[in-house]
């Protein structure tokens, strides 16, 4: 038994198509008994695995979003064999502001995990997740795109796993899945994230980064949608062969660590020397960092410490010393 306060207005045991919220508790001065309503699909028949998918963890990343109500439209009941349990929303305050952070109280969701039942609407709302849903599900992907700050070239994201029949069912995953690039991670402290909190629970689990700058990229869009029926077939809740995308089978790449990133020094406005996607070398300009502050001073000049590809690149032009401008990916 959980000791969520949250009450799912689906059953997460009965079949057919379901929609309804996620009641969420949240006291306001002038609603004592509020709830906020986060929405939840639940499309299941038969006997088979079952799979969480997840969008709207931050609320400015919008491919997911909109491929899940997509998905949650047109998947047909008698098409599945399992369960297939959709939040195109998840985090949904921030969705509803089109915005990274929550609008509550300005917490990053995917910092949230496992959760506290009684620490509020996020890590209420992110325990709720931790105890009820993950624990009875085989598979679960969490869709991010580059939001406001970052565009990255459409890729799976997972992590460097110490177990490896969990990395190779990982791996045979993002295959499935088939983004333009698979990219693996080795973080020190996973943390507080999803993608953490379903590998620690032994679920095979894959994250995302599907575009980005604070837009819906229709081509982006086409990966994701065409992502998450290929997931669904490989994990065997719907029939047939994941489908290859035009450009071929995912390359598998890394960011093994934070040499692989260009951070700005000071605040100024940024200037890219390469596209996103641009093969870069080591030593080679990065681009130009220009100074309000000081008119007739050179710009700062910054280049790349690694060779690779450019894999992230920042959007909004006005930077703070401490973001990173661009991430270089290599091959594994
Ligand atoms: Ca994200």
């Amino acid at each position: 038994m959980t000791n969520s306060p949250v009450v799912p207005e689906v059953d997460l045991w009965g079949s057919g198509r379901q929609v309804g919220h996620l009641r969420v508790p949240q006291s306001r001065d002038d609603s004592g008994w509020g709830t906020i309503q986060v929405p939840i699909v639940v499309v299941a028949n038969g006997t088979g695995p079952t799979v969480l998918l997840t969008a709207g963890n931050h609320g400015d990343e919008y491919e997911g979003q909109v491929t899940l109500l997509d998905l949650a439209r047109t998947l047909r009941p008698e098409e599945v064999q399992g369960r297939v349990i959709l939040l195109p929303a998840m985090h949904y305050p921030a969705c509803a502001a089109g915005k990274r952070l929550s609008p509550l109280d300005g917490r990053d969701f995917n910092r949230c995990f496992p959760g506290d039942p009684f620490g509020g609407f996020a890590l209420s709302l992110a325990h709720f997740v931790d105890s009820v849903l993950l624990p009875i599900c085989d598979y679960q992907m969490d869709l991010h795109s580059g939001g406001t700050g970052m565009d990255i070239v459409p890729s799976a994201v997972g992590h460097i796993l110490d177990h490896a029949g969990m990395q190779a069912r990982t791996l045979a995953m993002a295959d499935a899945f088939g983004a333009p690039v698979t990219l693996l991670l080795k973080e020190v402290n996973a943390g507080p994230t999803l993608l953490a909190a379903a590998e620690n629970r032994g679920i095979v689990a894959l994250s995302s980064e599907l575009g980005g700058g604070g837009r819906l990229s229709p081509a982006a869009l086409t990966i994701t949608k065409r992502g998450v029926r290929n997931v669904l077939r490989h994990a065997g809740v719907l029939e047939g062969l994941p489908e290859v995308g035009e450009y071929g089978p995912s390359r598998r790449m890394t960011v093994p660590d934070l040499a692989h990133y260009v951070f700005a020094p000071a605040d100024g406005i940024w200037e890219a020397a390469h596209p996103l996607g641009h093969t870069v070398q080591a030593d080679g300009p990065a681009g130009l960092l220009h100074r309000i502050e000081d008119p007739v001073a050179p710009p700062i000049a910054l280049s790349y410490k690694a060779t690779g590809l450019l894999w992230c690149v920042r959007h909004v032009g006005r930077v703070k010393a401490g973001d990173p401008v661009a991430v270089i990916a290599r091959d594994m």
